[in-house]
């Protein structure tokens, strides 16, 4: 409900609800894990809950729109502005979010159209990964932000990561900001930003350059 992401739900941009899978369990402890078959450390996310709960998601959304069903995984597809992108294309996103050592295969097999990963590491659940996507992916949405051209700019936005930015005063404690973006010279600015631009790409992540 905070931020970007809190404006744009009073905008009626987007719509995020947070449903807990626990609630749809017909076991009478509320269980929702189970041992894994084959043996092995851990519990395992059992298919019932999560069938249920997913069939009362998708009645929930009209049958034509574009929906993609995420499971956060570290197995998967390791997230990136490309794939915010992407994303921001669909009408729903559905991230199924495990704990404990995940879900049991069979729900993915059937009902999961992707698995993402947001790095190689391993949290206890898929929350956070799904609160990231959902940040990166909705200051993409035309309207989320205040000032459009600011999400424009950003890195990996054209390839490049974005050049330092300075703002007032123009002088602090005699640490100067660099002359050219005083000087009132558009085209110029311009060019030296694009200079800047490419060279803490180079400095930080040439892969992106070679890309
Ligand atoms: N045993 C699993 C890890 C389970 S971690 C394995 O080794 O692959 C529990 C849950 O946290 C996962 O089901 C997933 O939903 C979430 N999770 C953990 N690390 C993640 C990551 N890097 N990216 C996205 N989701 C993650």
């Amino acid at each position: 409900g905070e931020s970007i992401i809190g404006r744009a739900q009073k905008n009626g941009i987007i719509n995020v609800e947070c449903i807990d899978i626990r609630d749809f369990t017909e076991d009478k402890h509320r269980k929702t894990d189970d041992t894994p078959f084959g043996g092995g450390m851990g519990m395992v996310m059992t298919c019932q809950p999560i069938f249920d709960c997913y069939k009362s998601v998708r009645e929930s959304i009209p049958e034509q729109s574009k929906t993609r069903v995420i499971y956060m995984s570290p197995k998967g597809r390791i997230f990136n502005h490309d794939i915010a992108k992407e994303l921001s294309e669909y009408d729903n996103l559905i991230f199924l979010c495990g704990h404990y050592e995940g879900v049991d295969q069979r729900l993915i097999d059937e009902y999961i159209d992707e698995e993402i990963s947001i790095g190689d590491f391993v949290l206890t659940g898929g929350e956070m990964p799904a609160a990231i996507m959902t940040d990166a992916i909705v200051r993409l949405l035309p309207g989320a932000m205040g000032d459009e051209t600011s999400a424009l700019s950003d890195s990996f936005q054209d390839g490049l990561l974005e050049p330092g930015v300075y703002t007032r005063p123009a002088d602090y404690k005699g640490w100067k900001v660099p002359e050219i973006l005083l000087s009132g010279h558009q085209a110029k600015i311009e060019e030296w930003l694009y200079e800047e631009s490419v060279r803490h790409t180079m400095e930080r992540r040439p892969d992106l350059l070679e890309e």
